[in-house]
């Protein structure tokens, strides 16, 4: 199936693998901390609100509240270090008319909307909000930006993507309209109604070892010498377990047994959510059966130490899996 691992552009790379603090009431959900870029509860999604009309309007018009413009699937930074461009009231004020604003919750305490802008005709359209920053992409956002910045542009983004792609019904075809803050969509036939959720595609993502070596393959589209985890999409039907060894199987031959969770990452790519494992082999010889890879490898820590393989971008989890795995060495 579908190889979706971690690849990102060269982008200039600030690690976000730090380390919370222990007591931070984020991370003590699991023994294995959540810190992947684009994770992280930094948004109070305040659910109770998106059904709350009046308060959702005095919001939108309030001084307390942040837009996070969306234009193109990228969102507004500013600065150096680059933060964030967060915009106020007056300053979205004309594309508050013709355009939807998504309640994301309370950033910081305050209020805080994606604001989709359209991209207006042809690629040379103008970007808006020149006086504000520059529009980038959420790959490069990921690997400049905060944490908490990063994890509120995937979010707008993701929001904003499905928007764009739901406009109209799946069972009548009539134009649907957004509701819950932006958070549904329901179709504008009052005979049908159906009420759309926002997507997302669950994927796994896996490091499978046996004894000193972890199973890495490449596509052929990745930049020369660089090797991955294995990854693909679920299926209906499977459950997670399943869907790693059938994976790993179908990529590699390899049949894998235990498989634990390790942790997860929003990848609004436009829709997925990257469900990390480690798994133990229980064969060792490698066949590229589907041919999704141009190759898989065996490689020693001492081996991804050396520099060949090129390992996995640091914003992914696929490179996180790699790191952990040459920890617990
Ligand atoms: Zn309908």
């Amino acid at each position: 199936m579908r190889l979706i691992g971690g690849l990102v552009p060269a982008a200039r790379f600030r690690t976000q693998h730090t380390k919370p603090k222990v007591a931070d009431f984020r991370y003590n959900l699991c023994p294995m901390n959540n810190h992947n870029v684009f994770a992280g509860a930094f948004v109070d999604r305040s659910g109770h609100r998106r059904e709350d009309a009046d308060w959702l309007a005095a919001a939108i018009v309030g001084s307390e509240s942040r837009f996070v413009p969306v234009w193109r699937d990228r969102c507004l930074i500013r600065g150096e270090p680059p933060r964030l461009s967060l915009l106020q009231h007056p300053h979205i004020d004309r594309y508050l008319g013709s355009q939807e604003s998504i309640f994301l919750g309370l950033f910081q305490g305050k209020p805080s909307f994606a604001l989709a802008i359209d991209a207006g005709a042809g690629e040379d359209a103008e970007a808006p909000f020149t006086d504000a920053g520059d529009f980038h992409d959420l790959r490069y956002l990921g690997s400049v930006l905060s944490g908490d910045e990063a994890n509120l542009a995937a979010h707008a983004i993701a929001l904003t993507t499905w928007h764009r792609l739901q406009k109209f019904c799946g069972l009548c075809g009539s134009r649907t309209r957004a509701e819950s803050g932006g958070n549904t969509r329901i179709c504008t036939n009052e005979a049908c109604a159906t009420q759309i959720f926002p997507r997302v595609d669950p994927a796994i993502i896996v490091l499978v070892s046996h004894g000193d070596k972890c199973l890495l393959g490449r596509q052929t589209t990745w930049p020369e010498g660089r090797y991955s985890t294995i990854a693909g999409f679920v299926e209906p039907g499977e459950s997670l377990e399943d869907a790693v060894r059938r994976e790993v199987s179908e990529e590699t031959n390899i049949r894998a047994g235990h498989v634990q969770y390790h942790s997860s990452q929003p990848w609004p790519f436009p829709s997925s959510l990257m469900l990390g494992f480690t798994a133990s082999a229980e064969s060792q010889d490698i066949k590229l059966n589907d041919g999704e890879l141009e190759d898989a490898q065996w490689f020693t820590r001492k081996e991804l130490q050396s520099g060949f393989p090129k390992l996995p971008y640091r914003l992914s989890i696929a490179r996180r899996l790699v790191d952990d795995w040459l920890d617990s060495e």
